[in-house]
């Protein structure tokens, strides 16, 4: 009944196994998605947020530069004008004047110089750039010092000549070439720099005024305000106007027309304040694609756990049907054995353990059968107890059986494990010897018949004394049947009974 249900305790085993070590499985997987795709996500939008820091710390770094080229060059532009002036020392003052004020009015660039030339002596103002301002020429020259990035100085008697060129000019200059250089920038993943100049550092509504922007060039110029709201009901330049007061610099997210296209993505966003032009300059790149590829990455990961989730299955699947086998090899090999004991059992006289006449028929048929295949040396011995009804008689019933019990096991001792011991009846016994030789029989007898002499039974009250007589005969040529060898043996245990008992005969 329990055999019966190991293969299915062990099928609920295996389930609850299984279940136990997918779960693991599963739930170890999922972990290691999430760390995964966590840290990718992180490293990702750390790449992203060096490579917008660093382009826009760039770009600052190139005005500063061009600044710097640009302050140089008009000093030395003015520097030259002012040699110029300088060669014309041969003139009269009111020449020099007409000069002066020829070479400023007739410039080809109006906007490149600013210039006066007054008369220090009548402190009369005789000549200054139109978009000067100031009542007395002392305001005049204060202002234009002032407004100056390169500055050059004539005297001719009592004028005096103050011109170079406005840091404003300079400045308007840099920021177009720069404006120009920004849009005409090209970045992978529609990504852009813009530029928003902050009017009031406060915020509202015209805060700024949007001055590059390679994605809207049409909104270029016009004013923007904190109070504007992105798609996702944040107020993004509300907040980066709060960022780049506070650090100088801000990250953030928001929600922004893509380029080139009507599509809304997300976008993180540096952007940092150039004091000197109160210029916010930023830049954004999208992050949707890091969830286009933490997706794709999530998909084949799935992929990859129901794959092994097969794999483990197959395992478990491939250890329980090995079991079951194993299980069912066992317990044949179990049962073979009990057949094999019973079998033994049923084959075994219940008094002695001797084999019982039924199956010791058998074997003496097969060992005959064998025999004349190929004819070797089989010996067939017959027994009898000297006068066992006496012992019976004398000692009882009991004693008579233990003698029977002690016989058989003695003569057990002295034979092989080929040979067999059968209990033919009663007191009387058959064996037979395969492969023992003719010349041997009566040695062999005749130790057995020593042996039996020296059983000693404990609980019988007067010594007792067993002994056997014997025949014995080989298998012979002649022999029809294991039956005629049988009837030799009886013969000549007949004799050894007629000799007075205690004997071995052969015949
Ligand atoms: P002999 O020397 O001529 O053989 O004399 P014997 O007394 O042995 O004579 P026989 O072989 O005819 O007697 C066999 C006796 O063995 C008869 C029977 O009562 C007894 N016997 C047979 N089977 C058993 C048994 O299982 N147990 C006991 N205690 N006695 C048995
Ligand atoms: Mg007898």
């Amino acid at each position: 009944m329990l055999k019966k249900k190991y293969p299915l305790i062990m099928v609920l085993a295996f389930m609850v196994i299984a279940a136990s070590v997918m779960f693991v499985h599963l739930y170890s997987h999922e972990k290691t998605k999430e760390i995964f795709l966590d840290e990718t996500e992180k490293v990702i939008l750390l790449l992203k947020k060096d490579f917008l820091s660093d382009t826009v710390n760039n770009l600052i770094m190139e005005i500063d530069s061009l600044r710097e080229q640009k302050e140089v060059v008009y000093q030395l532009n003015t520097d030259a004008r002012q040699r110029r002036f300088v060669e014309e020392y041969y003139v009269s003052e009111e020449e020099f004047a007409s000069f002066y004020e020829n070479r400023f009015r007739g410039d080809q660039n109006q906007d490149l110089w600013t210039a006066v030339l007054i008369n220090e002596e009548t402190d009369e103002l005789l000549y200054a750039s139109e978009h000067l301002e100031g009542d007395t020429p002392t305001e005049v020259v204060e202002e234009l010092e002032e407004t100056l990035l390169s500055k050059g100085e004539v005297r001719k008697g009592s004028l005096r000549g103050i011109f170079g060129v406005s840091i404003t000019y300079v400045e308007n200059q840099v920021k177009e070439e720069v404006a120009a250089s920004i849009r005409n920038r090209r970045f992978s993943n529609e990504s852009y720099i813009w530029v928003n100049e902050v009017l009031n550092f406060e915020g509202g509504d015209q805060y700024a005024i949007r001055r590059v922007h390679p994605n809207l060039p049409e909104t270029e110029g016009t004013y923007l305000s904190t109070h504007t709201e992105d798609l996702a009901g944040n107020r993004p330049y509300e907040e980066e106007l709060q960022g780049v007061k506070e650090n100088g610099e801000h990250f953030f997210n928001y929600y922004f027309k893509k380029l080139n296209s009507e599509e809304i993505g997300e976008k993180i966003t540096y952007a940092k304040l150039y004091e000197d032009f109160d210029w916010i300059i930023a830049m954004g790149v999208h992050v949707d694609e890091v969830h286009a590829y933490t997706e794709k990455v999530t998909g084949e990961i799935e992929g990859l756990t129901s794959e092994s989730v097969f794999q483990i299955l197959g395992i478990l699947l491939v250890i329980l049907l090995s079991g079951l086998f194993l299980i069912q090899v066992l317990e044949k090999a179990r049962m073979m054995e009990n057949q094999k004991t019973l079998l033994n059992e049923v084959n075994r006289d219940l008094l002695t353990g001797a084999e019982t006449r039924r199956s010791g028929t058998k074997h003496l048929e097969k060992l005959f059968q064998e025999y004349q295949r190929s004819p070797g040396s089989t010996a067939v011995m017959m027994v009898d107890i000297d006068r066992f009804k006496n012992i019976n008689d004398t000692y009882g019933h009991d004693i008579g059986d233990e003698v029977l019990k002690k016989v058989t096991r003695t003569i057990h001792h002295m034979i092989r494990n080929t040979d067999h011991l059968i209990r033919w009846g009663g007191d009387e016994f058959v064996a037979v010897f395969p492969g023992m030789k003719e010349e041997y029989l009566r040695e062999f007898g005749e130790k057995i018949s020593l042996e039996v002499e020296k059983i000693r039974i404990e609980s019988s009250e007067k010594p007792l004394k067993v002994t056997l007589s014997m025949g014995l005969t080989v298998f012979r040529s002649e022999d029809r049947s294991y039956e005629d060898a049988l009837k030799r043996a009886d013969l000549a245990l007949y004799e050894s009974k007629n000799l007075g008992r205690n004997q071995v005969s052969v015949f």
